[in-house]
């Protein structure tokens, strides 16, 4: 997609910092960072949010959180939150599908 810096990131035209990569997905730090961790991981495949999900992508997602499992028992993290913003509203800046991971303080509920 020509103009979203996820898929900018993904080919390499925008630096950022790594920190896992497979055929399905790649993570990279936040670079406004919210948690003392705040990682994004994000599918190889533009789609725009999570209201485009279906199909093969379900199948992408899923993946995607058990790679969030696998990094963060790596990490030593044991409590954290899965996040992603879908729509404006809900505070989306970025039109390519993101899950936030974010941990190492207290979270605040929704409540
Ligand atoms: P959201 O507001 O849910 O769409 O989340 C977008 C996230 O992308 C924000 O937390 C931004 O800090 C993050 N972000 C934007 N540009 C970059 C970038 N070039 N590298 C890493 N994170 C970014
Ligand atoms: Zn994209």
């Amino acid at each position: 997609m020509n103009d979203c810096i996820f898929c900018k990131i993904l080919s390499g035209e925008i630096p950022t910092t790594k920190v896992y990569e497979d055929a399905l997905c790649f993570a990279f730090l936040d670079i406004e960072p919210l948690a003392p961790t705040h990682f994004l991981v994000i599918p190889k495949t533009h789609i725009a949010s999570a209201a485009e999900i279906s199909g093969d992508m379900e199948a992408v997602v899923g993946h995607i959180y058990g790679v969030i499992a696998k990094l963060c028992a790596e990490k030593g993290v044991t409590s954290y939150r899965v996040v992603t913003n879908c729509g404006p509203d809900a505070g989306q800046t970025v039109g390519h599908l993101h899950f936030h991971v974010l941990a190492g303080r207290q979270l605040s509920s929704f409540n």
